[in-house]
């Protein structure tokens, strides 16, 4: 996910005068953010935060578990009392919090870009001019919001006068992960501040250091205390206490397929949380022969390698139709041997590391069974560099359906390109996935792109375009990419209960 203009930060960065990230940046804040408030572990414990392109370790930070989240959520559960300053606060002065949060991130903004590049490995470019503007572009919408989420009247049999309020559901637990830490701590707590939900969050192990700096700018902007608590931690422990607590009405999960039913799961067995899930995805791109070539290629480049692929609308299956199959895959092995890799802080660098040694080694493990299922390697094919966890841009031809790298989620820069021959095949074979997040389509025919955008089970379709988000459109998956919406208006609903309030109406000659 992203702000809009994702996979063309270098773009932008031409049109505007380049700025610089900061150098030795100071990283003042890594503990728990409780009740407005710094708090060392319960356990005692820390755990090391390490910098992607390097492998160093930029420095320790306090290991939130089961303790210090039943701490956060009584924290929380007291900010969302009634007759709480943040229960009695207007509508429209929560919308001004969330400005002024916004405010704050656009005096940061290099503090926070530089942070994120440094602990995620994210391109500055990226996190400058995309990630940043895309995470208070959603702040700044949800505050729109805050005072115009109405109830409705409804009109009732029999003698009642009966109406819906949209309340706060009450405790929000959050959960998200690594590859848009900035974007996704937005994404999870303007929705729900806005509605006047109060928030426990759990930054990715990986990369809590912008959530944290988040904390000082939340107490900074005068948001109550204990409306928003940063705990960071591991996700079997911390994330797992937040899935299972009885005291949190509803969980907001972004990350793996795999983890997501775990979430659930442990609703489930617990108070029945309300669950929403944004998970992973192995989204098509389909490109007819009467495609504009040169936008077909660069968009499924972008769609592919922005972010060194670790994007869940990452468009990695990419079917393209006969007539122009072998020169799609030579302009688009071309395009990503001009990648430049490199240390993410460089204005010039597209491509950063994979977030850590796990990933790294899970994609070139399946980057090798490409190779052994009989993919065609047109370039890249394994690790570059000396140190970090860099890998060559990669693209595989004469892919089939069944290898692993097509359907696999690869979360890394390897590009999948198929040929088809007919609509109702390449149809039929773009949905046979578990996935639907989103898909793409390239052509000039509207009844083309009509017949696949309505036949292709995803929550989002580009046409002629990938990657193309902004915080007024809804977000999220059919299948097992996901449950729910978020962004758009649809994304107040997972943040509100609907009450149904009647009342009789007592009439005069009875
Ligand atoms: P990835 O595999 O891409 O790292 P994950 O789904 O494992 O994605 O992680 C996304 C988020 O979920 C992270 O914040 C992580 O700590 C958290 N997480 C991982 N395992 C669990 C779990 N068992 N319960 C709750 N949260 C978890």
């Amino acid at each position: 996910m992203s702000s809009e203009n994702k996979g063309k930060p270098g773009e932008k960065a031409a049109q505007f005068s380049m700025p610089t990230p900061l150098s030795n940046l100071e990283i003042k804040y890594t503990k728990i953010f409780i009740n407005n408030e710094w708090h060392t572990s319960v356990s005692g414990k820390k755990f090391p935060v390490f910098n992607p392109a390097t492998g160093e370790k930029i420095c320790e930070v306090e290991e939130g578990d089961k303790e210090d989240v039943d701490k956060a959520v009584k924290a929380a559960r007291e900010a969302f009392q009634l007759g709480s300053p943040w229960r009695r606060m207007d509508a429209s002065e929560r919308g001004k919090l969330l400005h002024k949060l916004a405010d704050l991130m656009e005096r940061d903004i290099l503090i926070l870009s530089t942070l994120e590049s440094i602990d995620a490995g994210k391109a500055f470019t990226a996190s400058y001019f995309a990630d940043l503007p895309g995470a208070i572009k959603s702040l700044r919408y949800y505050a729109g919001w805050a005072d115009k989420n109405h109830g409705r009247t409804v009109p009732m049999d029999g003698d009642y006068f009966t109406f819906t309020r949209h309340e706060p559901v009450g405790v929000c637990g959050q959960i998200i992960p690594w590859n848009f830490p900035l974007v996704m701590f937005s994404w999870k707590i303007a929705p729900a501040l806005s509605n006047g939900n109060t928030v426990v969050i759990k930054p990715a192990e990986q990369t809590p250091l912008t959530a944290l700096y988040m904390g000082s700018l939340i107490k900074e902007a005068g948001i109550p205390a204990g409306v928003v608590n940063i705990v960071p931690g591991y996700g079997p422990t911390a994330g797992a206490a937040i899935s299972h607590h009885m005291d949190i009405n509803k969980v907001a999960f972004t990350g793996s397929t795999e983890v997501g039913k775990l979430i659930k799961e442990a609703a489930g067995k617990t108070n029945l949380k309300r669950v929403t899930l944004e998970l992973g995805g192995k989204s098509p791109v389909i490109i007819f022969a009467d495609a504009d070539l040169n936008v077909a290629v660069e968009q499924a480049h972008q769609g592919l390698f922005y972010h060194q692929g670790q994007c869940c609308i990452a468009g990695s299956r990419i079917f393209v139709e006969e007539p122009i199959y072998e020169e799609f895959v030579r302009r688009s092995a071309e395009r990503a041997k001009q990648r430049v890799l490199g240390d993410p802080l460089l204005p010039t660098t597209q491509q950063g590391p994979q977030i850590d040694k796990e990933q790294y080694d899970r994609i070139l493990e399946l980057i090798e069974s490409g190779k052994k299922e009989g993919a065609k390697l047109e370039c890249g094919g394994g690790a570059w560099g000396d140190k970090g966890f860099f890998i060559q841009p990669t693209v595989f031809s004469n892919v089939k359906d069944d290898m692993r790298i097509a359907k696999e989620e690869i979360f890394g820069p390897v590009q999948q390109i198929m040929s088809f021959k007919t609509i109702d095949e390449v149809i039929k074979r773009a949905n046979n996935t578990t996935y639907g997040l989103a898909a793409g389509v390239f052509t000039k025919d509207l009844d083309k792109a009509m017949t696949i955008s309505t036949a292709l089970q995803a929550g989002t379709v580009w046409i002629n375009c990938y990657s193309a988000m902004s915080p007024q459109c809804p977000f999220g998956g059919f299948k097992m990419s996901g449950n729910g919406r978020e962004m758009g208006e649809y994304g107040l609903h997972a943040y509100t209960e609907v009450k149904t309030v009647t009342m009789k109406i007592p009439q005069k000659n009875s």
